[in-house]
């Protein structure tokens, strides 16, 4: 599905957040292109990490350094000339110590702080794409919810004083965050009024080999140490799904590269899965394709029929944005090799 278009040749893109795992690919997926791509990280650090993972595209790629997404004014200067804007920077964690301050407050703050940036000082923008997440639009009350399809239709219904609650569990608090930065964003399109549009692009867990420059396999992005858990020997038993979606990196890559491009996405909200899964799955995946490492791979109930659990529409995102879905085994083979290989470079294997 990756494109070699060149529809971008000449336009400058920001966007937020460049150190991510899901960002990697969003700069894969503009720089492709042709696009400029500016991207802002924490530091120096950090540019010359996605320096080295996007050589081949050095020459369209530069930087700026904002330290904090939520600081006021604090995307003034990296907005200031580009033709779109992509804002992936949110933290990700589903463990912290203080869930507004940690959570809540960069989610949000983060997303109305980018916006009024764009709006004041990058007056060629007409498009915003936010990634939000599935975790905006699942019920995590309602658990495995039998008979229930969720789409772009749902919202998850957490309240902010549930969320901020010290006592609520960090994943709760991390799935609100995304709802309300993404209903934050909705918001200040409808109060403002400002330039651009707004489109926002709603993956579940998102796989697949990272296209970062990983050298720590102890502190990988909370995706990909959901599915390195399963492979290095730490679970003894198959987990609980947590959630029953999911989507290649990659593809959620293209995703917001098509979501800024394409005039229909003008408003929209998109929910992009590739499909349904379980940890089950994943480990049946891992255990065909790399035998030699069954003993550190849960065995569980190799093929165990699909739980009733909730459904997933995808219809929309395949329909209006033409994409095409990796399938689990190619996302999960290629995230295993890259690990393995990881492994062998750290000595770790
Ligand atoms: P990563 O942890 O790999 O990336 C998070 C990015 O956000 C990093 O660049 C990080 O910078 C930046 N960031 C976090 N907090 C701040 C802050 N306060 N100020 C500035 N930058 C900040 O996670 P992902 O790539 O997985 O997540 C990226 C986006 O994708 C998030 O919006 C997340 O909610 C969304 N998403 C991810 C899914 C997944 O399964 N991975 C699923 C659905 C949505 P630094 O590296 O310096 O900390």
């Amino acid at each position: 599905m990756a494109s070699n278009s060149t529809s971008g040749v000449g336009k400058t893109i920001l966007v937020t957040g460049g150190s991510g795992f899901v960002a990697a690919e969003v700069l894969n997926a503009f720089l492709s292109r042709g696009y400029n791509v500016r991207t802002t990280v924490r530091n120096d650090h950090s540019a010359d990490k996605v320096k080295k993972s996007h050589s081949k595209y050095i020459k369209q790629l530069s930087f700026a350094i904002v330290k904090d997404v939520q600081i006021p004014g604090g995307h003034d200067e990296a907005v200031k000339g580009v033709d779109g804007v992509v804002h992936t920077a949110s933290p990700f964690l589903l463990q912290v110590e203080d869930n507004e301050r940690d959570l809540l407050l960069p989610a949000i703050k983060g997303t109305t702080e980018v916006l009024a940036s764009v709006q004041k000082y990058a007056p060629n923008v007409k498009r915003v794409v936010v990634t939000s997440s599935f975790a905006s639009l699942v019920d995590i009350s309602k658990g495995g919810r039998p008979g229930h399809v969720y789409s772009e239709k749902d919202w998850n219904p957490t309240t902010y004083e549930v969320a901020a609650n010290k006592d609520t569990n960090g994943a709760v608090t991390y799935c609100a965050s995304k709802a309300f930065a993404e209903k934050a964003a909705w918001d200040y399109v409808k109060e403002h009024k400002p330039q651009f549009d707004v489109t926002t692009v709603c993956p579940p867990m998102v796989y697949g080999p990272s296209g970062s420059v990983v050298t720590d396999l102890d502190h990988l992005n909370t995706s990909a140490a959901d599915i390195y858990r399963l492979m290095n020997g730490s679970c003894k038993e198959v987990p609980e799904t947590s959630f029953f979606a999911w989507v290649d990196v990659r593809d959620v890559g293209e995703v917001h590269a098509r979501a800024y491009e394409s005039p229909e996405a003008a408003g929209q909200r998109y929910l992009a899965a590739s499909g349904r899964y379980t940890y089950q799955k994943v480990c049946d995946i891992i255990r065909k394709d790399f035998p030699e490492r069954r003993n550190l791979v849960p065995e569980g109930t190799p093929n165990a029929p699909f739980p009733d659990v909730y459904g997933i529409d995808n219809s929309k995102v395949k329909k209006e944005l033409g994409v095409e879905f990796r399938s689990l085994e190619t996302s999960i083979h290629d995230m295993a090799v890259q690990f393995i290989e990881i492994e062998k470079a750290t000595g770790k294997a």
